[in-house]
């Protein structure tokens, strides 16, 4: 589903991603962890070609980026993102945030957004805050409804960059049960998270970034009981 080769990144005078080599397949979860810096969100950018990358290439789906205007309209709508920050549309109701791209972008009819939006408010348990706007929401509930809202555009690929970092502790497990709900469904996701416990249970592997470079994939039981490089065992002692 997603192929990148030899990437490389730099901003200025910083190599923030150096040859970076990794494949996720279809349905596969995969969990980036790594120190602060180390260009787990840069990662995912360019992935979702929010950043030009100075060397290598990237395919989704197998198709190979650089793309650009329709293509590139058409790569954004495969690709869902869901940052820190909910990036919510303020001024709109929950249902209008989620049904937003599908009439825009999807050109899809009314009728059909708003019962697949709401079908999708469902799924991820706040159907009942449709009417709502997001400042009337609890973190974690914003943040459901910006995963609701990624969904609505039936991306063939999610990713996730700290979707739980900005919430309050109480609010995680709302937001990581429905990242494992859409996992056991079968969406292939690429996950930045400091949530061990959720990469234990639900990545199929965990790829540890250090300084812009992959440092070590592995599943999660040989990453966290056999943790091979010392600059992974030493984040892990901080973190766990
Ligand atoms: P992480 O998500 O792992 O914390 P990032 O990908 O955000 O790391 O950042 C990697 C490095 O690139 C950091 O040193 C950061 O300061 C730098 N960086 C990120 N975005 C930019 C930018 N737009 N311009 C310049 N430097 C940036
Ligand atoms: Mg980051």
């Amino acid at each position: 589903m997603v192929s990148l080769r030899g990437v490389d990144k730099h901003f200025g005078e910083l190599h923030v991603l150096r040859s970076i080599d990794l494949e996720v397949a279809p349905r596969e979860v995969v969990v980036v962890i790594g120190p602060s810096g180390s260009g787990k969100s840069t990662l995912c950018r360019t992935i979702n070609r929010l950043e030009p990358i100075d060397a290598g290439e990237i395919r989704v789906d197998g198709q190979l980026l650089p793309a650009e205007g329709a293509q590139l309209a058409q790569l954004r709508a495969d690709v869902g993102m869901v940052f820190q920050s909910f990036n919510l549309f303020g001024h709109l109701s929950v249902l209008d945030n989620v049904m937003l791209a599908p009439l825009k972008v999807r050109k899809a009819s009314k009728a059909t957004a708003r019962s697949e939006a709401m079908a999708l408010l469902e799924r991820v348990g706040i159907a009942d805050k449709a009417d709502r706007v997001p400042a009337q929401l609890s973190g974690g509930q914003q943040q459901r409804a910006a995963i609701a809202r990624s969904l609505a555009m039936h991306p063939k690929l999610m990713l996730f960059d700290e979707p739980t970092s900005a919430l309050d502790p109480e609010m995680v497990n709302e937001v990581l049960e429905v990242m494992t709900s859409l996992a056991a469904d079968g969406m292939t996701m690429v996950v930045v998270t400091h949530e061990m416990g959720f990469a234990r249970r639900v990545a199929d592997r965990v790829v540890f970034m250090a300084a812009g470079q992959i440092v070590e994939v592995a599943p999660p039981a040989e990453f966290f009981d056999a943790t091979r490089s010392e600059r992974a065992r030493s984040f892990l002692s901080n973190v766990l």
